[in-house]
């Protein structure tokens, strides 16, 4: 049976409960304010890199890597003056290496296209590579200062429940989020938003203890969670162990100082033959790395 249809934008753009939100949130915002290190950065490159890291990676994590990899890369200048190797070395212990690879072509077409400096635009920025709506958005909110509302996994949570109280569709939840910012400073609105999703409105909500309760439409109203299957609203990613990811990491990993051969990388990993040979046809096809001769190595 087909999943019902996403509401659309029409019926689901409620002005008093948008405002309800918003003040919600700026009542709570100290209180919300994660200790996160790119919170408040509004150097444009350094958000960009957060933005990227922040795409499949847990804050965390993120927060180990950011600075040296500014330390390393501190300007797009600088990344693209590197090869995709060194990059992809830096990125290791993030995942998902193909982010690596699109950061550096991003940095290539800042420098070449941009002048070296972060284009400020929406369009601008999705047109970069890796940079998909939420990303391009989170940048030209948080480094310029643009009136565009942010809808990932945690502000479509919140969205979807306290404001519409309606499973949305991407057009209808990012009407919602635009609606949140216009007419005041962005970047304080989305930041709380985000940090409500992350620490309260999770996948299993913290309604007892939530600032935002007494806006909450669906709190109020209750019925089936809305924000299941909601624009933005991402399922709990596989478990990392044991996965193809799992394996792609040690190899990039185990290629970061300099090539080896197939027999000393298979060693190193310690990976059964069918995943390990898996893992070499995707990094290979991805771009990766590359095969010359004996030596495997990371492309440059
Ligand atoms: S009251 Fe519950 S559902 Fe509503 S915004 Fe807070 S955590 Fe989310």
């Amino acid at each position: 049976m087909p999943p019902p249809r996403a509401s659309a934008p029409t019926v689901t753009t409620p002005g008093p409960e948008v405002a309800a939100l918003r003040g919600a949130l700026r009542r709570a915002r100290g209180s919300l304010a994660r200790d996160l290190p790119w919170i408040g950065c509004r150097d444009p490159w350094s958000v960009l890199v957060a933005e990227v890291m922040l795409q499949q990676t847990s804050t965390g994590r993120v927060a180990q890597h950011w600075e040296p990899f500014l330390q390393r890369f501190a300007t797009p200048a600088a990344c693209a003056a590197s090869t995709q190797s060194e990059v992809v070395a830096q990125w290791v212990g993030l995942g998902f290496n193909r982010r690596a690879q699109s950061l550096h072509r991003a940095a290539v077409v800042i420098e070449q296209r941009h002048g070296g400096r972060v284009p400020s635009t929406v369009d601008e920025l999705v047109a970069l590579p890796g940079l998909g709506p939420y990303s391009a958005r989170a940048v030209a909110s948080f480094a310029f200062g643009r009136a565009v509302g942010v809808v990932d996994t945690n502000a479509g949570r919140v969205l979807a429940r306290a404001v519409a109280n309606a499973r949305l569709a991407p057009a209808g939840a990012q009407a919602l989020a635009d609606r949140l910012v216009a007419g005041v400073a962005s970047a304080p609105v989305n930041q709380s938003l985000l940090d409500l999703g992350a620490q309260f409105c999770r996948a299993r909500p913290r309604c007892e203890d939530c600032p935002a309760r007494a806006a909450c439409r669906w709190r109020r109203a209750g019925g089936p969670d809305p924000a299941r299957g909601s624009a933005g609203v991402t399922q709990a990613q596989a478990p990392f162990a044991g996965s193809g990811r799992e394996m792609r990491g040690a190899l990039v990993r185990a290629l970061r100082d300099g090539p080896r051969s197939r027999r000393t990388l298979r060693a190193r990993v310690g990976a059964p033959d069918g995943r390990f040979e898996a893992a070499l046809v995707a990094l290979e096809r991805e771009g990766l790395i590359e095969v010359a001769g004996r030596q495997i190595r990371l492309r440059a």
